[in-house]
């Protein structure tokens, strides 16, 4: 094994879906897009609608098109960026249903699909997507008439239950959809911990099946061992890495694993990053190159074959603390070296 090995646990996925599920007690979506967070949407959708997932979320048509080519008809896939110049065809071809956001994209989708399955998404206040209060209210039962298959809208600070913003949005999503008789979605994974005012017809969680906060009951569903390519004994005064920027003050072992930058390892992460070796914690240190990076093995007993970066000692959000980001980023950056090995 010359690269790091990147273990996927679908059983944990799947037990993380069933248990947000629970949580929720409404039609539970499963939010692929990003290939999944970067873990493969094909193999994840699959495993999530042999346990019963119906509907599926991806960010893009194209995703859409590859997902529906994995999990053949039946499923929902609809597509949070809506009906975009040139994708008519494909969401036609592939029945996905797009979410749409402007009263551009509605008029577009009505000429092209008139008879096609479609969403409205609504802007609450995070200003990113979905048609604004105003815009709504004068399309409003001009689309209700057409049919559509959701009511959504997106939550900007749900990761915080204590934010203003969350009953804020909430507020406003009942007040733009009160009267309305169709199934209604607002809850990502931080909303669908909210509680159920915020549930509605359907949640949608991502991060939390994929084992992340805000979900910290969540499984861990990653692990990422990186071998060891070589150990040198470093002397005190010795300099290791680009830069010099860390110099031995005591006799040194230093293990060289065999991933970097390139791999998703991001660089800034590198003067606070540990890894693991049976439980024991070693530093990074030295800079974070592109395709290795040195680690202080010196407390190890034993010279270990290779280092975890990510399991159930570390999980991605811990990763992500070290590069000042969070574990969204860390999953959807793992690179394309590493050996792909999904467990069920
Ligand atoms: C990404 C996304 C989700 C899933 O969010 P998580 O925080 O990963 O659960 C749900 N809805 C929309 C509109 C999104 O963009």
């Amino acid at each position: 094994m010359s690269t790091g090995l990147l273990t996927i646990d679908l059983a944990a996925i799947v037990a993380n879906w069933q248990a947000l599920a629970k949580i929720a007690s409404v039609e539970t979506a499963a939010v692929v897009k990003a290939n999944a967070y970067g873990l493969d949407a094909g193999r994840v959708a699959q495993h999530l609608a042999n346990a019963g997932a119906r509907q599926f979320f991806v960010a893009a048509t194209e995703e859409g098109v590859a997902l529906r080519q994995a999990l053949g008809d039946g499923p929902v896939i609809s597509v949070f960026s809506g009906h975009m110049e040139g994708d008519t065809q494909s969401i036609a071809d592939a029945s996905l249903t797009p979410m749409l956001n402007s009263a551009q994209q509605m008029q577009r989708h009505f000429a092209a699909l008139p008879n096609h399955s479609f969403g409205i998404q609504l802007d609450t206040g995070m200003n990113r997507l979905g048609m604004e209060p105003a815009e709504w209210a004068g399309l409003r039962s001009e689309i209700i008439e057409k049919g559509p298959t959701l009511l959504m809208s997106h939550l900007a600070c749900a990761d915080d239950p204590d934010h203003p913003m969350n009953a804020q949005q909430n507020a406003a999503f009942e007040d733009m959809t009160q009267g309305v008789s169709l199934p209604r979605s607002l809850a990502a994974t931080g909303g669908t911990l909210l509680g159920a005012a915020y549930h509605y017809d359907m949640v949608r969680p991502g991060i939390g099946l994929y084992g992340g906060e805000p979900f910290g009951a969540a499984h861990p569903v990653v692990t990422l061992d990186i071998p060891v390519i070589q150990i040198r004994d470093v002397a005190v005064g010795e300099t290791v890495g680009y830069g010099n920027v860390w110099t031995a003050t005591r006799p040194s072992k230093i293990a060289t694993i065999a991933a970097g930058y390139a791999d998703g390892l991001i660089r800034a992460m590198g003067p606070n990053a540990k890894l693991h070796s049976d439980g024991m914690e070693v530093p990074v240190v030295g800079r974070v190159s592109m395709d290795l990076i040195t680690v202080d093995v010196t407390a190890l007993p034993d010279a270990p074959q290779s280092l975890q970066l990510l399991g159930a000692q570390q999980s991605v959000d811990e990763v992500a603390s070290f590069a000042g980001t969070i574990g969204y980023e860390i999953l959807t950056s793992l690179g394309t070296r590493y050996q792909k090995h999904w467990t069920e």
